[in-house]
């Protein structure tokens, strides 16, 4: 592995985020060698800790990862706090001279990564200060990694973006979009590229819809206060899910290289309709889970969930249907919707593909077929919990007489594999040293989501909904089944 030589520093080294998935991911990066002797990490937070005590809580962070006694020290050694107060612009001062002294205890070169794994409220002024306290370095790289949500509608998005814009250029921006980084998303453009059978059938010719689900059984935790504010629509579709789609829906880049992927993602995001509100209104869904009861669980509705409102109007469900106004997806519904407390979890995508032009297998006089439905192929993508995908045909039932029977090609990657394959914060911080955009979202895609997004919550916001209306434990309300039915398809997927 090559070794990566730059200082990192987290914002927000004591929360959620980084104890999870950031030491974690660091300590897997440096067993496979890619971190070595030439690196060293900054955590930052509100909290006065030492460097011991700091060091102890990243060793408990990567337990679950089996490391040697030596390993954890070894690791552990080049972890550092420093308590700091993001809105306090003598506490970058602190953070310059430690940053400056550890760049030359480890030589570092200059190189940074500066990871902001904080409410995203604070963005802003921690970029500005980074720039005005001189903290960016003149040698070396200077990166940003930033996590969600980036901004909370198109005008708050474009102002932080400019904010950042003065102390980073674009290509030095990583905003996260951790689906980014799951092996099966990007399994989505191996399937699509790699294979003729799939590529030359990816359109409106042959394809019917295209399903997407995000589902979570879960609710909403200890999570509400900021849900409250986010809901479903911009926790999920903004992001992940139009991210899914664009991957699913642009053309083949004429590389597999960072700026031609991302010209077809903004190409193919550019040319989903944007509707009006009645549009909006008529082609997408909300929810808000009730009560209810799964395998033997009774669950209380979302209303009553920890620092929820009572009367919260907050959706914790959509679907809703794209339409890509293009040559290729011209009358092709892209199906989306996800939701908290539903049937199962998984995340998976279903693309439908059209009839045979005639069924010659129908029921008829001199004819010995009984059976006359056809069910569609149907490829699935598994992206979690398992990973893998599989595909539909009708074959013949075995026997006397004609009928067919669907029979399905599956494939899964074994749990090993899947154990064993780099988590999507090691690879997205992998690419982000590596300074590979990829799999990342870029302003002009994080710019076109939020406008599609807009009108859909300035709709909802003129209109009052009828909440709670679907039950725990159920794939959503009726109104979900309903926008498939009226264009004659249904959900692939009702576990
Ligand atoms: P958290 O609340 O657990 O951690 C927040 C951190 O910010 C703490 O270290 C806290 O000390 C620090 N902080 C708060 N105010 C501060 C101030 N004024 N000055 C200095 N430090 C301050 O949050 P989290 O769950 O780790 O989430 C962080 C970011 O990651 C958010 O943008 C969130 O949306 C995103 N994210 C989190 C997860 C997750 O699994 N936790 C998943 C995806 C995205």
């Amino acid at each position: 592995a090559n070794e990566n030589t730059v200082l990192f520093t987290i914002f927000g080294g004591t929360g959620d985020l980084a104890k999870r998935k950031l030491y974690p991911s660091l300590f897997r990066l440096f067993k496979k060698g890619n971190l070595g002797t030439h690196f060293a990490v900054i955590g930052t937070a509100r909290r006065e800790w030492s460097d011991e005590y700091y060091r102890d809580i990243v060793r408990e962070t990567i337990q679950d990862l089996n490391p040697t006694n030596e390993e954890a020290e070894d690791f552990s050694s080049h972890f550092y706090y420093q308590s700091h107060n993001v809105n306090d612009s003598e506490h970058y001062d602190t953070l310059k001279n430690l940053a400056d002294k550890l760049d030359e205890q480890y030589n570092l070169n200059g190189n940074r990564l500066y990871y902001l794994a904080m409410a995203p409220q604070f963005f802003g002024t921690i970029v500005s200060h980074l720039k005005s306290q001189k903290i960016i370095t003149d040698n070396g790289f200077n990166r940003l990694v930033i996590e969600k949500p980036f901004g909370s509608d198109y005008q708050s998005a474009y102002e932080l973006n400019q904010q950042i814009r003065l102390a980073f250029p674009e290509q030095d921006i990583f905003r996260i979009d951790h689906y980014l980084g799951k092996e099966m998303i990007q399994n989505i453009s191996a399937i699509r590229f790699a294979n003729n059978i799939f590529e030359s059938q990816w359109n409106n010719r042959y394809i019917d819809n295209v399903q997407i689900t995000f589902a979570e059984n879960l609710g909403v935790e200890d999570r509400g206060g900021y849900y409250e504010h986010s809901g479903a629509l911009k926790d999920m579709v903004q992001n992940h899910i139009l991210q899914v789609v664009s991957l699913l829906a642009m053309e083949p880049p004429v590389a597999f290289s960072e700026k031609e992927i991302r010209t077809e993602k903004v190409k193919a995001l550019n040319a989903i309709r944007v509707y009006d509100e009645k549009e909006a209104l008529n082609n997408f869904v909300r929810g808000q889970y009730g009560g209810g009861q799964l395998d033997n669980q009774t669950y209380i509705d979302y209303r009553h969930e920890e620092n929820v409102s009572e009367s919260s109007e907050t959706e914790t469900f959509v679907a809703g249907k794209f339409m890509i106004d293009n040559f290729r997806w011209s009358g092709v519904p892209f199906y989306v919707r996800t939701g908290k407390r539903l049937t199962e979890k998984g995340t998976r995508i279903n693309i439908v593909f059209k009839q045979v032009p005639v069924n010659v297998f129908k029921p008829s006089i001199e004819g010995t077929c009984e059976n006359s439905d056809l069910p569609p192929n149907v490829l699935t993508i598994y992206i979690q919990p398992t990973e893998g995908f599989s595909m539909t045909l009708n074959g013949k039932e075995v026997g006397q007489g004609f009928n067919t029977l669907p029979v399905k090609l599956d494939f899964r990657h074994s749990a090993e594999t899947v154990s064993n394959s780099p988590e999507a914060y090691e690879k997205l911080i992998l690419d982000a040293l590596n300074g590979d955009g990829t799999n990342f979202s870029h302003w002009d895609e994080v710019a076109q989501s939020w406008h599609l997004v807009d009108v859909i919550r300035s709709s909802w916001d003129k209109t009052t909904p009828d909440f709670p209306n679907y039950a725990a434990g159920t794939m959503g309300p009726k109104a979900a089944f309903d926008l498939l039915e009226r264009d004659g398809f249904q959900w692939i997927w009702e576990p």
